[in-house]
């Protein structure tokens, strides 16, 4: 261990060696961009094992953390931010590890990262009080929030009607108006996409100081919106896929986020397909079975039931030395309700024309506003901090080393 530590002491010398030879602006400008700001327990220990990691470099070639890693010696507050969102938890650098535990320098990158990536949710989360209870009480929240707006809702229709009365024929705008829907669900949209927005400007302005000439920005987006849509990284970096409970290589998770992902954007094309055909063409709901929204609706649902079951079974079977046990709540409440909001959508549908229809819809409006309220603050801020640290990877890829030590 102290042979490592010496090694990481002259690194960093040997970096300082560097910027003073080569004492440019180009280099004030790479100070600049280090943020000296005191590091919490969970960044300090990422940034000791990315310390030891430098000096081995043994798992280059699995993801993007590891050349992004030998880009730097020294590893600040942003840095730590950054290559954290930059690890997806695949788990091969821990089963690939000669340093893992029992071994006394106790290297597990992808649980130290894992906690860090938690850390960051609620730190940038808006409102931040938000992001701490959700970061505590994950499930639990949502859960309660789900139930607790779908009774609500339940009630409401209650107080104004039978809550299974005549048959309306698919017709939701008889139980709640078009326009009522409109502004509630506008409302939480708005605010869940501000909340995120600003989450993720103020996770960028972190940790990406210099984002490079306009026509390698280009290049840079264009490959990590590749690297997002395709979940490069979730290949393993061989192409047999991820670890998950033992050493063995799997695609299930990628493709587990396939479904749920894919499944997700269907769904939200299907809204926006009814939405289009409501404002601009004077087609209201309810939708044939045999129509655009309905199918691209049905297709999103089934897509939103196997894929957060599937990440859902992974979770319960991964071997738990590698995460952060502290995370799991906040996991599971997010895949909870997205196989509410898809096994309530598809019971909607496939009951519409009964009488149940004012109470399954009450309930899947309730799912549906906690999904959305919950958004910024859990599993699918991953997505959009990932992407963040997609694109100043592909970025950072583009610049020249100042190190000149990498092996990119
Ligand atoms: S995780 Fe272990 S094997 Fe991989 S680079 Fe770090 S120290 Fe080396
Ligand atoms: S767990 Fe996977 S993604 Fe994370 S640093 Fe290790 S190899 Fe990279």
């Amino acid at each position: 261990m102290q042979k490592l530590e010496a090694l990481a002491r002259d690194a960093q010398q040997l970096a300082s060696g560097l910027d003073a030879a080569n004492g440019g602006p180009a280099n004030a400008s790479a100070h600049r961009t280090i943020r000296v700001l005191p590091l919490t327990e969970n960044e300090t220990e990422v940034a000791r094992q990315m310390q030891i990691c430098n000096a081995c470099r043994y798992c280059e070639g699995f993801c993007a953390v590891f050349p992004a890693m030998t880009r730097r010696l020294e590893f600040g507050k942003a840095d730590v931010n950054y290559l954290a969102n930059l690890c997806h938890n695949c788990g091969a650098c821990y089963h690939a590890c000669q340093y893992a535990p029992p071994h006394e320098f106790a290297v597990n990158v992808p649980q130290a990262m894992a906690k860090v990536r938690m850390d960051t949710y609620s730190e940038y989360a808006v409102p931040s009080f938000m992001g701490a209870l959700y970061k505590r009480n994950g499930l639990t929240l949502s859960l309660a929030l789900a139930f607790g707006l779908a009774l609500f809702l339940v009630l409401g229709v209650a107080m104004n009607g039978p809550l299974f009365g005549t048959p309306l024929a698919g017709n939701f705008y008889a139980i709640f108006p078009h326009n009522l829907l409109a502004l509630l669900f506008g409302i939480v949209f708005v605010l869940a996409s501000v909340s995120l927005g600003v989450g993720v400007t103020r996770f960028w302005k972190d940790v990406s100081a210099d984002t490079g000439s306009a026509a390698a920005q280009g290049e840079a987006i264009s490959e990590a919106t590749r690297n997002a849509l395709t979940l490069k990284y979730l290949d393993g970096g061989h192409g047999d896929g991820c670890n998950e409970a033992d050493d063995r290589f799997t695609l299930a998770r990628r493709r587990f986020h396939h479904f749920t992902f894919y499944g997700f954007m269907l769904c939200f094309a299907a809204t926006v397909v009814a939405t289009f055909y409501h404002f601009f063409l004077d087609l209201h709901a309810p939708y044939p079975f045999v129509s655009v929204p309905v199918l691209l609706g049905t297709l999103g649902g089934i897509g939103l039931l196997i894929g957060p079951a599937g990440l859902l079974w992974l979770n319960l079977k991964r071997d738990p030395a590698r995460g952060d046990a502290a995370q799991k709540p906040m996991d599971r409440g997010f895949i909870a309700l997205l196989l509410l909001t898809s096994a309530t959508g598809l019971a909607l549908l496939a009951w519409r024309d009964t009488a149940a229809l004012a109470w399954l819809l009450a309930v899947h409006l309730g799912v549906v506003l906690a999904l959305f309220a919950t958004l910024p603050y859990g599993k699918f801020a991953h997505g959009i901090y990932r992407s963040a640290a997609l694109l100043k990877s592909s970025i950072e890829k583009r610049q020249a080393n100042s190190l000149k030590l990498g092996s990119e």
